[in-house]
């Protein structure tokens, strides 16, 4: 029987990471991916990541020229409502890719690097012995297989394949993703119908949709995008009864369209458990403010090859004890900043658009202090800039620029956020006392809700939800 170290179920953009960089350290590596190579991640053509992420986590940043290099931007904007304000973010290129190919690319360095890959293999449960991961089953045209392994660690996306089939005594959370849960995102490719538009002046993200534009690479002017819960029919919507109408864009003609689901959900609260490790999507490690998920996986995936590859070393067992500070250091790293934000923005989407205008002019909450920052890791969010926020709010109340009620899902969605910075500064540094964590955890989450729960009930009427 085939015993591996690492066996990684999905060959994407986490799995294919976390493979080429265990391998590296030495460790006896397979991926297991449902697709075959061909068909591997083409629901969508084109992504981006920051440059800096891409040199951090020594992904490969293809010259211009390179057909799998689409483009390369120097900052993005969010922009108000109706499009008259714009904040700029953080001063950082990125660089847009074609997805099928670059995964194609890191599947290659990862075997170069000495991890092997079986394509059209799909997970399809695990092998225990006394109680513990050993290793899994997975299916193939050939019928189906057993392979052994010291750690699986699912890197499935969406499906969850191996967290979801998890016993709920298990310290990882075996959730599975609900509509609710997940965003649906619909890309427009377009062209601009006069030549003399610079698409480029009109990037930017609109929070209030979450919809966006932004360049496409070659053969088209720009993606316009838009995330919606529930299903794509809802992002639809929203992007003709809302965004199309209140940001006047010049006349376009839309050329390709592609749709694509990101998790939008807190992160499983502990990614281990003996012989397992949740990634990726799998492990909802999206950001909080867009839903993109390629780099921001991949600060617990370099703390993952971190702690493993060390107790493999040690020849110690790959146990959810040992394994624990991938948890706690992941919280430190990002975890603490990204669900901070929750529900933080589920307090300021509920803002109706002349509200969100006006706190733009006026600087409260959508700030560039804020946009500056959003990058999760690291908020800044000092007390003196949530005075003046406030103080901005009782201004624009009595100037009847905002409602009462409206400041009140502000504040409770602040309120909740600093709630829950204080709650993950208490995370267990061992498994220990997880268990009285995890409640008020899960406590804390049911009353916060859901981005969800701000969806436009007349569209949500009209769709029948
Ligand atoms: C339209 C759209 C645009 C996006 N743009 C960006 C962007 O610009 N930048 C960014 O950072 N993020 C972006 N994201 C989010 C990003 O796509 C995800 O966060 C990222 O792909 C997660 O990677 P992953 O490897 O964890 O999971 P996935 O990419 O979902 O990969 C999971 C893999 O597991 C395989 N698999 C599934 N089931 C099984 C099974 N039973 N057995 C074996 N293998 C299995 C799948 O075939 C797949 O290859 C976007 C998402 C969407 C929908």
């Amino acid at each position: 029987m085939e015993k591996y170290d690492v066996l990684i179920v999905g060959g994407s953009t986490t799995g294919c990471w976390f493979a080429d960089r265990m391998a590296q350290t030495g460790a006896r590596v397979l991926v297991i991916e449902k697709q075959l190579p061909e068909n591997v991640s083409r629901e969508y053509d084109i992504f981006h990541m920051g440059e800096e992420d891409m040199k951090r986590f020594g992904l490969e940043i293809p010259e211009e020229g390179n057909p799998v290099r689409g483009f390369r931007y120097e900052h993005s904007n969010m922009i108000s409502p109706y499009g008259t304000y714009r904040k700029k973010g953080a001063d950082s290129p990125v660089i847009g890719l074609h997805k099928h190919d670059y995964i194609m690319l890191m599947a290659e360095k990862a075997q170069k690097s000495g991890a092997e890959f079986i394509y059209g293999a799909a997970f399809t449960d695990f092998i225990y012995e006394q109680g513990k991961i050993v290793g899994a089953r997975y299916k193939t045209a050939d019928g189906e297989q057993e392979v052994y392994a010291k750690i699986v660690a699912d890197c499935s996306g969406i499906p969850s394949v191996a967290r979801t089939k998890l016993p709920g005594t298990s310290a990882v959370c075996n959730f599975r993703l609900t509509p609710r849960d997940i965003f649906y995102v619909v890309l427009y490719y377009i062209k601009y119908v006069d030549k003399d538009v610079d698409p480029r002046a009109l990037d930017g993200f609109f929070m209030q949709y979450k919809a966006w534009s932004a360049p496409a690479g070659e053969g088209y002017d720009a993606i316009l995008g838009i995330g919606g819960s529930y299903s794509y029919e809802y992002s639809e919507e929203i992007f003709n009864a809302h965004y199309s109408r209140n940001v006047k864009y010049p006349e376009y003609t839309v050329e390709k369209v592609e749709k694509g689901m990101t998790p939008y959900h807190r992160s499983v609260y502990s990614f281990v458990d003996d012989g397992f490790i949740a990634m990726g999507d799998a492990a909802c490690l999206t950001k909080p403010t867009c839903g993109e998920g390629c780099t921001s996986s991949l600060v617990q995936a370099e703390i993952a090859v971190d702690v493993i590859s060390k107790l493999l070393k040690a020849d110690l067992p790959l146990s959810k004890e040992n394994m624990w500070s991938i948890n706690k250091r992941y919280m430190v790293a990002q975890g603490k900043g990204f669900d901070f934000m929750r529900p933080l923005l589920i307090g300021v989407v509920g803002l109706n658009y002349d509200e969100a205008e006006y706190m733009f002019e006026n600087e409260i909450v959508f700030s560039e202090a804020l946009f500056n920052s959003m990058d999760g890791e690291d908020l800044n969010l000092k007390l003196d800039v949530v005075a003046k926020w406030l103080a901005g709010i009782a201004k624009g109340v009595a100037n009847k620029k905002i409602r009462a009620s409206a400041v009140g899902k502000v504040i409770k969605g602040l309120k909740q956020a600093l709630e829950i910075a204080v709650l993950y500064d208490k995370y267990p540094d061992t498994p220990h006392g997880f268990s009285e964590w995890r409640a008020k955890a899960d406590k804390k989450w049911t009353e916060i809700g859901s981005l969800a729960d701000t969806c436009d009930p007349e569209i949500m009427e009209k769709l029948g939800y």
